[in-house]
């Protein structure tokens, strides 16, 4: 038969052979590549004895000091077995972007001689279903059997956000139940480490955050002035610099920045000396990359110098008010650093819990909270939206006074709520004027004291200036001998009633 005429006439009989053939090749390699697939991408996530030291991680003092019981641990578990210890399992780093998340896990890996197992949870959840189960339970598989290990995840909120919230998948849900089942499974003696990274502790599954899974939470925040000179310190190490670089000018100029972004200008300083054939780096190299770098930021993140004063007196307005209403709000720790939506905060905690408190405690309370936007007002002659949230905090206590808790001159016998009662009109007016008069009597007295005490908020916001973060210590050296004002904390469960005459 003549080759031609047998596909003439046989096309029609082979066509569905043909057909059949190739499903099955098709259906065959699919079946292989899913089988394949966790095998050689979990292989791909070993970066074993990473080569950053505990000395390229800058400015993050508190957050290695807490994590260095993790590298004693890896490094000698039988010192903690010994003792009964139970090391944390599941450390969590939080913060913004490009703060060192990464780098502290490696240096934590490499410091303590461990494996680090790196694999981003936005990865997991990108492949077909069960797969990104599989490869969870093949990468604590490999980090159990190559221990003392480090296996970090990154972006932690694209497997474990919110379940309901934001509409997840099945395959979200399916990953994340595997991370907590191995989780869940760990033996402290395994010597492995779990470490999550994610920009946003308040985005995460509750079921991560829950004692034995990642219970230990660190903050890795934005560096402060010492922190950027530190880090400009790092990244300049190998760098010939000339005579006239001052990194601690820069750090000052830099401030909002993350350690990523001052690596970037020095890594833009080194390329525009190199590309004028400098053997030096000079000050004008790095203008020319601060320039740069925040130029392609996409958000403005540098706070100007004028927001830098107007912050550093706000948040000494608020510490020195505390001081001054007899530590009734503690400080902790001031800063004008910004951490994520805040842009600077005092922290306060409270000195006891208590149940009771006096009207006069509350009064207190709404004059350190109204002490920021005052300071900005005496100091600069002007407000500005920083003060948002304290208003409103502010607002709330002077509610809850009147309507309540009967801690008004309108009545002190009764609770002021129209949902409860059918107040008259009359009652309305006057519980409203209540509520703005504790709110501005306490305004004008932090105003008033703050005046009155004018060089010390200057020597606090000063120092703000200078070290961007005072901790309690140096909060106190610099309060020291100025006298509380106010005492209400001696007339605690005496709750003031306030009669109507
Ligand atoms: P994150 O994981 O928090 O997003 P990375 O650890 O990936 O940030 O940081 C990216 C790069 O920026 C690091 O490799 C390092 O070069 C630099 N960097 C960030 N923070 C620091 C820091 N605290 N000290 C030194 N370098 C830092
Ligand atoms: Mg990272
Ligand atoms: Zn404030």
């Amino acid at each position: 038969m003549d080759w031609l005429v047998f596909f003439r006439d046989g096309v029609a009989a082979w066509l569905p052979l043909f057909f059949a053939i190739l499903l099955v090749l098709m259906v065959y390699i699919l079946w292989r590549t899913l089988q394949v697939m966790p095998r050689v991408t979990a292989a791909k996530t070993i970066t074993a004895d990473s080569s950053v030291s505990w000395d390229d991680v800058a400015g993050l003092d508190e957050a290695k000091e807490e994590l260095h019981e993790v590298v004693d641990f890896l490094r000698e578990p039988e010192r903690f077995g010994r003792l009964g210890a139970r090391v944390p399992k599941g450390i969590l780093l939080y913060g913004p972007p490009g703060t060192g998340k990464t780098l502290l896990a490696k240096a934590i890996a490499s410091e303590a001689g461990a494996k680090f197992y790196a694999q981003s949870a936005s990865a997991f959840v990108e492949m077909f279903a069960g797969l990104g189960a599989a490869r969870i339970r093949k990468l604590f598989e490999e980090a159990r059997k190559n221990a003392p290990s480090i296996v970090f995840i990154d972006e932690l909120d694209a497997a474990g956000g919110h379940r309901s919230g934001h509409g997840f998948t099945r395959e979200q849900d399916q990953t994340l139940n595997q991370l907590l089942v191995e989780l869940d499974g760990f033996e402290s003696r395994d010597q492995v480490i779990v470490m999550g990274a994610s920009n946003r502790l308040q985005d995460l599954d509750a079921a991560l955050l829950r004692p034995g899974r990642f219970d230990r939470q660190v903050l890795v925040g934005p560096p402060d002035l010492a922190g950027r000179e530190e880090i400009l310190g790092v990244h300049t190490r190998g760098k010939p610099l000339g005579d006239d670089v001052d990194l601690k000018a820069i750090a000052r100029q830099t401030a909002g920045l993350t350690g990523a972004e001052l690596e970037n200008i020095a890594n833009e300083a080194a390329i525009f000396a190199g590309r004028a054939g400098q053997q030096q780096l000079r000050q004008v190299d790095f203008d020319d990359a601060m320039e740069r770098v925040v130029a392609g930021l996409q958000q403005r993140k540098v706070v100007t110098e004028k927001e830098r004063r107007i912050l550093a007196y706000h948040e000494a307005g608020h510490a020195v008010m505390s001081h001054l209403t007899g530590d009734l709000l503690p400080v902790h720790k001031v800063t004008i650093v910004s951490r994520g939506q805040a842009l600077g905060y005092t922290l306060n905690m409270p000195n006891e819990e208590r149940y009771l408190h006096t009207a006069e405690e509350f009064e207190d309370l709404l004059k350190v909270y109204l002490a920021g936007r005052a300071a900005e007002q005496i100091v600069f002659g002007r407000v500005t939206n920083g003060a948002a949230n304290d208003l409103e905090k502010a607002t709330e206590v002077a509610r809850a006074m009147v309507f309540d808790y009967g801690m008004s001159e309108a009545s002190a016998s009764r609770t002021m709520r129209a949902d409860n009662y059918a107040l008259s009109e009359e009652t309305k007016a006057m519980r409203d004027h209540e509520q703005a008069r504790l709110t501005d009597e306490a305004f004008a007295e932090a105003q008033r004291l703050l005046r009155k005490h004018r060089s010390l908020l200057d020597r606090v916001a000063q120092a703000l200036l200078e070290k961007e973060t005072l901790d309690k210590d140096e909060l106190g050296a610099l309060l020291e001998g100025v006298e509380a004002e106010s005492h209400s904390s001696e007339t605690v469960g005496t709750v003031r009633a306030v009669a109507a005459d």
